[in-house]
């Protein structure tokens, strides 16, 4: 593909659509959901409430689901407030932090036969990671996800606004969103980066190889001891697969970045979602223990 600025956001995804096709037919053929056996040694730790505005369901239902599917131990992780960002369809506001707590406490004191945690998925932003870390002062989080959703910004991850694209280069925006990416790792104080190479999300490819940024992304992981995700939810959007990909999961795999799972589930079925193609992914990466968190201690676990 030749290097230069997004003709129209439209040219750029018909250009990429079969490749894509084929990336999801890969994935998916004789993709079929786990069954509670097993389930039984998995998590699902990346889970909303419809506080962020732009999941359905209440809490009780992801739950109810997690348990009808086997999963021994879930945590929700709910979009942190944005301190300058205000827009009801993407975080809750500043004020109802505490009631998050309290919803997912409430969860985790039923006794239903499975574990709950209470987890956050915290925007990074270089310039106001202590105010954000303020916000959420006092609360026991049993993990913090670190997102890297804006770059400079731009909102890129936003469904809602695609146009955005337009006259941006592909290449360039990577290796910024990449840049960011380590930088969060390093410097964020988060135990798990979400859906760690998000940038793909809208089926935007590079005219280059991108296996160095996976590189540099795996050392900056493990030189600061925070682990991964295999987020499930990209096969659900344009880019088909899971975040991370295959090539850069075995990257970290080689370099002892732990990882976890999620589904980024924003509606009560997307539970435990396509985890099969993740135990697939775990299996052809050679990772045979997922991180599990406890008041953020990691804790592995065999699968
Ligand atoms: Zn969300
Ligand atoms: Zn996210």
């Amino acid at each position: 593909m030749a290097k230069g600025p997004y003709t129209t956001v439209r040219g750029q995804v018909l250009r990429v659509r079969r490749g894509l096709r084929r990336r999801r037919l890969e994935w998916t053929r004789g993709r079929r959901e786990l069954v509670p056996r097993q389930f039984r040694n998995l998590v699902d730790y990346h889970i909303h409430t419809k506080l962020c505005g732009h999941a359905v369901g209440e809490p009780g239902d992801y739950v109810r689901e997690a348990i009808r599917k086997g999963l021994p131990e879930i945590g929700f992780s709910d979009h942190m407030p944005l301190l300058r960002i205000r827009d009801r369809h993407l975080t809750m506001e500043p004020d109802q932090l505490s009631h998050y707590v309290s919803i997912v406490d409430e969860l985790r004191h039923s006794d239903g036969g499975i574990t709950v945690r209470l987890g956050i998925e915290m925007d990074y932003f270089p310039d106001q990671m202590d105010e954000i870390w303020a916000a959420a002062q006092g609360i026991e989080f049993d993990y913090v996800y670190g997102a890297v959703h804006y770059i400079d910004g731009w909102g890129f991850g936003d469904s809602r606004r695609l146009s955005s694209y337009q006259g941006r280069d592909p290449d360039e925006t990577y290796e910024r969103y990449f840049d960011l990416f380590c930088r969060a790792a390093r410097e964020g104080g988060f135990d798990i980066m979400a859906h760690p190479d998000l940038v793909k999300k809208h089926g935007i490819v590079t005219s280059v190889p991108i296996d160095d940024m996976y590189e540099t992304a795996a050392r900056a992981l493990r030189d600061a001891g925070v682990a991964i995700e295999i987020n499930t939810s990209g096969l659900r959007m344009r880019a088909a697969e899971p975040y991370p990909s295959l090539p850069f999961l075995k990257i970290c795999a080689r370099h002892g970045v732990a990882v976890t799972l999620g589904s980024d589930a924003h509606a009560p079925h997307q539970v435990g979602m396509d985890f099969d193609i993740a135990l697939r992914m775990l299996e052809q990466a050679g990772i045979s223990e997922i991180a599990t968190f406890q008041r953020r201690q990691r804790i592995m676990r065999g699968i």
